[in-house]
């Protein structure tokens, strides 16, 4: 059994920054081949470490505000600075210089060798115990001890030993994914740009934003769905509506004065909406009105026409689950259960930082600054 005095389980964001900010030696245990491997595949490669803005408001709790004053944005910028990420910002996001991901973790492998903060990759650890006050963390092929751990491991993998030693947590449900709904399979693969959407929970709870959706074969994805999926996630309820808002800029009165100018144009009615939305979205309005296509659009009434504007205001969807393509996990260790430093108030010298306490942000950056505060609170506590 290898013994250390303090192990970091898991060297994604949070348990690498944590080492980074440790002053005691500390060893890291990783089961992917390479540290800090995920953050190759954040923000599509480039890697948004951060938002310029990262304040509660995009957080499920607001809690998170103590947290991030202690280890702000600002913080998190010159640390990376100190170890010899050269970055910039799109609007508020903040990426790599180099624009690829690649450059965080080598920075972070450096500094990790620089500090000589000993690793282990390609293992997993399948079970965690406490006896006679030491953990005891078991491998595959390996056994640990320690006399502190942190638990960095990210989503839900640790679940059991939460569980085990009734450490107050929520249940973990995927969130930042896209969402399985009814009625897509036509509009697979459309894409709008700029759509005003609403969500809509089974009991009642709603969130809106406004951006780009795009239709898969059985659900709606982008980064405004991703966003929203949040708001079931927190519910750990996937059930509901989704409702997209096609002229967010026009008003209904306005919408019902573009539609009449176009009735004027003698269009068949499969083509009335050519020239405003594509074909697709089109042809979607039309089966959803359920009228008489055999006319041409200056045959259309009053009522025909308002229930055209009626569903380009509210294009709706039922929610039916979620995709598995998750970037975080709603829930985890809940913070009320740990101290100001993150350590669990029933069983000393145990801290968790990162995905697994029951912070998640939206998409921009916050869940990287969420780990990389917390990493570096533990740190430095520890
Ligand atoms: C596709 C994708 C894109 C994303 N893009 C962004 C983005 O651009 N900006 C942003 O802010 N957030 C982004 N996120 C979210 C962000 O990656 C997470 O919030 C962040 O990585 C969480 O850090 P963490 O240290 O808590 O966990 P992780 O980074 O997940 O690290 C946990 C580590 O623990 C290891 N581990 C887990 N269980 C065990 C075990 N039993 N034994 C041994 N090792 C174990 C894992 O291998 C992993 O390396 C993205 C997520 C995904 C999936």
């Amino acid at each position: 059994m290898k013994f250390f005095e303090t192990i970091i389980l898991g060297g994604g964001a949070s348990g690498c920054m944590c080492a980074l900010q440790a002053k005691g030696n500390v060893a890291i245990i990783d089961k992917q081949n390479r540290i800090a491997k995920k953050l190759l595949v954040t923000g599509n490669g480039r890697c948004n470490l951060t938002n310029l803005n990262a304040e509660a408001k995009f957080y499920n709790d607001e809690i998170v505000e103590n947290y991030l004053k202690r280890f702000d944005v600002d913080r998190t910028l010159a640390f990376f600075d100190s170890i010899g990420l050269v970055m910039r910002h799109e609007q508020d996001k903040v990426y790599p210089l180099s624009n690829s991901a690649k450059s965080v973790v080598d920075v972070i492998n450096n500094a990790l060798k620089a500090k000589e903060i000993k690793t282990f990759t390609n293992c997993e650890i399948l079970d965690i115990k406490i006896e006679n006050s030491k953990f005891v963390l078991e491998g595959q092929t390996e056994q640990f001890s320690c006399n502190k751990l942190v638990i960095a491991s990210g989503g839900k993998s640790v679940e059991n030993f939460l569980t085990n030693y009734n450490i107050p947590h929520s249940t973990f449900c995927p969130s930042l994914c896209a969402i399985k709904t009814t009625n897509t399979h036509s509009l697979n693969n459309v894409k709008l740009h700029d759509v005003k959407v609403c969500a809509v929970t089974s009991d009642g709870k709603t969130k809106l934003d406004r951006g780009e959706v795009l239709f898969k074969e059985s659900g709606l994805s982008g980064i405004v769905i991703f966003n929203l999926s949040s708001l079931f996630a927190r519910e750990k309820n996937f059930a509901g509506k989704i409702s997209i808002d096609l002229l967010p800029d026009l008003n209904n009165e306005e919408i019902l004065k573009l539609l009449n100018k176009r009735r004027a144009l003698k269009l068949e009615i499969p083509s009335f909406f050519d020239g405003v939305f594509v074909k697709e979205i089109g042809y979607e309005i039309l089966n959803r009105c359920k009228l008489d296509e055999n006319r041409t659009s200056d045959k259309l009434s009053d009522k025909e026409i308002e229930k055209f504007a009626s569903v380009i205001k509210n294009l709706d969807f039922d929610v039916k689950g979620y995709y598995e393509n998750n970037q975080v996990y709603s829930g985890g260790v809940r913070l009320e259960a740990l101290s100001d430093n993150l350590e669990c108030k029933n069983i000393k010298n145990l801290y968790f930082c990162g995905e697994i306490c029951d912070i998640d942000g939206e998409c921009g950056g916050y869940n990287l600054q969420w780990a990389w505060t917390s990493g570096a609170i533990v740190g430095k506590a520890l």
